[in-house]
């Protein structure tokens, strides 16, 4: 019989204001384990609320990537080269020119929602560099994504020196970057004390370091796309179609 899969999505606020996130597909098995996990990490950041979501998922929605992308891992002696390096890739690959690049990379340096704060998910911007996500508050949540051997790709990455953000930030990534019309993504944590970013093409996940300030508590990501792109569809891409990736990209 086949296993009963579970797309499973854990979500902290605080007086009603999101804090973080977290999702996984997940067997039926595990469920409860993985749940307890997630909770563990969102509550970190303290809230005073916590949203258990699971669904199951049916086999004939899934859509299987054979590996992710293929990770090129770089470390720099300064931000500013650092920061140099992500644009150069941004502009070689959307066209957008290099001084719009840098005032949207400072707009996630200093919170891209309305009100200041961290958005809930990714701003999406168009190869005329216009923000275009319908809600300058939610961004959009890529969710549904995951390893089909979690554990054995984890094990795998750390071998390697890569770490469980590593593995989840190259899932959601490896599924964006399958979308026909999303181009190039961007992305910092939004905590303070982790400094490595990263920049994703249809090719390769460029992990960065250091692409922020020690410290900062602003965070957020960037989906570049083509100006054609049908936004409803790609809305529902994102949060709702099923994925599971085989393997990581020239690792096993
Ligand atoms: P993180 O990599 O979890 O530190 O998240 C960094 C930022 O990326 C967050 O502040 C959000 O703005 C955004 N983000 C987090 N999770 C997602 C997601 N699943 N889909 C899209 N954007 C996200």
């Amino acid at each position: 019989m086949r296993k009963k899969l579970f797309s499973l999505k854990v979500r902290a606020s605080l007086k009603g204001k999101h804090l973080s996130g977290a999702e996984r597909i997940v067997e039926e098995r595990e469920l409860l384990s993985v749940v307890e996990e997630l909770c563990r990490r969102v509550k970190r950041k303290n809230p005073d609320n916590i949203t258990i979501k699971y669904t199951p998922v049916k086999e004939e929605d899934i859509l299987y990537i054979e590996e992710t992308l293929q990770i090129e891992d770089t470390v720099y002696t300064s931000l500013e080269e650092a920061r140099k390096r992500a644009v150069d890739i941004l502009h070689k690959e959307t066209g957008i020119k290099m001084s719009r690049l840098e005032e949207l990379l400072k707009i996630i340096d200093t919170g891209a929602a309305p009100d200041g704060s961290n958005m809930r998910g990714a701003m999406i911007v168009n190869e005329n560099g216009e923000r275009i996500e319908k809600d300058r508050f939610r961004g959009v949540r890529t969710t549904s994504v995951d390893f089909i051997e979690r554990e054995k790709t984890l094990k795998i990455l750390k071998s390697k020196g890569y770490t469980d953000r590593t593995l989840d930030a190259l899932a959601l990534t490896t599924k964006n970057l399958h979308y026909p019309d999303m181009i190039a993504e961007y992305c910092i944590s939004d905590e303070s004390n982790y400094i490595t970013g990263y920049v994703s093409t249809k090719e390769r996940y460029y992990r960065i370091t250091p692409l922020k300030e020690k410290g900062k508590e602003k965070g957020g990501r960037i989906y570049f796309v083509k100006n054609s792109i049908d936004i409803e569809d790609f809305y529902n891409y994102l949060q709702n179609r099923p994925v599971l990736i085989k393997k990581v990209k020239g690792l096993s």
